[in-house]
Order: structure tokens, then sequence, then C-alpha cells
């Protein structure tokens, strides 16, 4: 596996210095990917462009107003065209994968089928509205197993699974899940929080229905989001929020609502966030997908083969067979407070990484986790010397104690 010596795309803050506990300064070694990626480059440019021409979307003749609404709505084409969506799929604006996925449950016209491994936000809305848990198994074929046995003997509406674990990083097989839920009827939907910002996905070609992810885990910046799917199902519900713009016309009695994107979308939009997110998939598309695999591979590797050689340090699995996991990886150190390494890490050698429990608190549960634990994860703006540092600052770690 060739060694991914430099970030595949600039990204912003890639050459930040940040201040250590003994007043020396260090480049800032960000392994938090999967909370927040930074900006690509060709992002923040975008926002400088954009703030000049930024003015409320749909509801003004005014030049500003003119080229915000276009933005905003080609916006939608850009990442309709990016996740292989079909004809009759419906791109609507969000905040995040956390508000994508509670707008998605309130649309279903049935049960819902959720596996135990999921972040709480593709858990929470699902259990809330009686979806029914399935205990994944030891593997990802024995997972397939259990999710057919399921839902041929209850049905069900909808399939909800995460494309990439926000914990271990292991990715489930979308095609063959598409074609099992089909099979019964049901729908799939998939939490792509961890998986667009890692990996191409083809709507159409996958089998998938239903996609959620968030911008900023996209490298673009905070507070845009999107839910991309069949429109029936989004037509036929009640809006997700109730306000200007999902109305076509409103008496003191009655509320004639828009069908469209525009019915889940009351309020004003985040057009600043919604086009830098429509800019960044844009140069993601530009990626050879070999290249892209490659280099979160190699930086793969290298994370968990250092992280198993060093004493004491537990990568966590939840599939042996997971095909091509992404760049994200979390791990226990025995006898060791997270929170303190976390931030001893942070404070002498400058390196940034998630402790604690990734809202996932089932999932460490059942990965047999009962402190919090560390992940680190990485992106196009990563590089081997990257994941080097963080190696060589838990080898010294281990060996010298904080
Ligand atoms: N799903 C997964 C797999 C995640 O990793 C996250 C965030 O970490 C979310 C959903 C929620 O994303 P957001 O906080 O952007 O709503």
């Amino acid at each position: 596996m060739p060694p991914a010596d430099a970030p595949l795309l600039p990204v912003v803050g890639g050459d930040l210095s940040v201040p250590l506990v003994d007043g020396r300064t260090a480049r800032y070694v960000n392994l938090d990917y999967a909370a927040s990626s930074p900006a690509l480059a060709v992002v923040a440019s975008h926002v400088n462009t954009v703030l000049p021409l930024y003015a409320s979307v749909h509801r003004g003749a005014g030049y500003a107003s003119q080229v915000s609404t276009s933005a905003y709505e080609h916006a939608r084409d850009v990442i309709a065209e990016f996740v292989g969506a079909r004809p009759d799929d419906q791109v609507i604006f969000t905040r995040n994968t956390t508000d994508a996925l509670n707008l998605l449950a309130g649309v279903v016209p049935g049960d819902t089928v959720v596996l135990d491994i999921e972040h709480h936000a593709n858990l929470l809305p699902w259990t809330r509205t009686a979806g029914r848990v399935i205990v994944a198994g030891a593997t990802v074929a024995e997972t397939l197993g259990r999710i057919e046995t399921e839902l041929a003997a209850r049905p069900a509406a909808l399939l909800t699974v995460t494309g990439a674990s926000n914990v271990t990083g292991e990715t489930l097989p979308l095609r063959r899940l598409a074609t099992i839920a089909h099979r019964y009827g049901t729908r799939l939907a998939v939490d792509g929080a961890q998986l667009v910002p890692h990996r191409r996905i083809d709507l159409a070609f996958d089998g998938v229905d239903y996609l959620a992810f968030s911008g900023h885990k996209t490298y673009a910046p905070f507070g845009a989001g999107v839910l991309v799917g069949r429109g029936d199902w989004l037509d036929a519900a009640e809006p997700y929020l109730f306000g200007g713009g999902a109305v076509g016309r409103v008496s003191l009695t009655e509320a004639v609502w828009r069908t469209g994107a525009a019915r889940h979308e009351a309020g004003s939009p985040n057009v600043l966030g919604v086009t830098a997110l429509a800019r960044s998939v844009q140069e993601l598309a530009l990626l050879d997908e070999k290249a892209w695999g490659a280099h979160e591979s190699a930086l793969r590797h290298q994370l968990v083969d250092g992280l198993t050689a060093l004493p004491g340090v537990r990568v966590l699995q939840i599939f042996p067979d997971s095909v091509e996991p992404v760049g994200v990886v979390s791990f226990a150190v025995d006898g060791v407070d997270s929170r303190l390494l976390a931030s001893y890490l942070s404070a002498e050698w400058g390196i940034g990484v998630r402790d604690g429990w990734f809202c996932a608190h089932p999932l460490l549960e059942r990965l047999g986790v009962s402190e919090p634990a560390l992940r680190a994860s990485v992106g196009v703006g990563s590089s081997a010397a990257d994941v080097s540092a963080l190696l060589v600052a838990l080898a010294r770690f281990l060996h010298e104690g904080a």
C-alpha cells in the first residue's frame, strides 16, 4: 500500500500552529475529521465570494436575492448528481444529519427496522417512533442474515443503517442490503454522515432509497445537511416545520402545503452553508476514486497497525469481515483515562482526537468498553505524518506515563 505522504486536497487550517503547555507551539495535527472535518481551501474561497451577494432566497426581486436563489437551487442539482440521485428523488436541505433523519422519521408510512450499532442520530428517531431494533451479528454476513429473517417474518416500510460506523469506520454492503430490503417491499435509508466524506455513493446504482449527511463532516462549514431520496413519502407527509416557504396559500382556517423540497424547508434557509457544501462535493467529485480510496486505506492501515502494535491498546471492531472501512478508528488503552490521554495529546503534542462515547452508547456497551474511549479519524486533508505524530506521542505516553 503506497503511503499517503501528502494530503489529497488542501484544507484550511492544515498549517495551523497551536500553543503547547510548555509555551512552545506545534503544527496542529487534526485527527478528528469524524467529528467535523476542516473545510476545503476551495470552500473557504467560495464563502468569501458568496458573502457580498448574500441575500434571502425565494423572497426578493433584488439582484442579490436572485443570485442567492439561483445558487441555492443549483446546489440541489450538484448534490443530486454527486450522490447519483434518481430523477424523481428530492434533495431537501436540513441543518445536519440528525435533522435529516428526524425529518425522515416523520414521513415513513409504517414500521422501521434499525441495527443496534448506530449513532444515536440514527437510533433515537426510530426507537422514539417504536422502530424495531435488530442486534447485529458478529459478522457482516450474519447481520445481513438477521435482517433478512426479520424482514421476511414481519414487514417493515424502512430499513435504516449506517453507511460507515462513526466508531469503527466499518462499512456495510449497501447494494446487498438494498436487494434484501427490496425483496420484502422495504426501502433502505443510509446514515451517510461518515460515508459521504470518504467514499462516492450512487443511490441509483446501490438501490439506496434515502441518504442523510452533514456539511460540517464533508469539508464545508456547520449548519447545512441533506436528506435525499424518494419524493412520494416526502410529499404525502406533513411538513417537517410549519412556516413560510412550505406553504402555497394560507387562510386563518387552512394551509395548502407545497410539494417538493420546499414542503420541508420552512423558514429562511442556510444559503451559505448549502452552497459551500455543494462547492465541496464538486471538488470531491473531481477526485480519482482509486486515488481517494488508496489515500484513505493507507492512512487507516497505518493507524490500525500502529495502534495494534502498542502495548495495552485495543482497536475497536464490530465486523471482522467489513469491506473497505473508512478512516475512522477508535481504541481503548488499558487502565488509562481517555480524557486525560486526549488532553495530554493536545497539550503536549498539538494533536486533536476525540474522546468519549461517540454518541453510540449501545455500541460501546456491546463492544465491552466500560470507560470512554478515544477516536482518531482522517480525511482528504490528512497525511501519513499526522498518523505518525499520534503513534509517536502514544508510544511516548505509554513508555513514560503522562
Ligand atoms: N450519524 C453518524 C454516523 C455520525 O457520525 C454523526 C455525527 O457524528 C451523526 C449521524 C450526526 O451528525 P450531525 O451531528 O452532523 O447531525
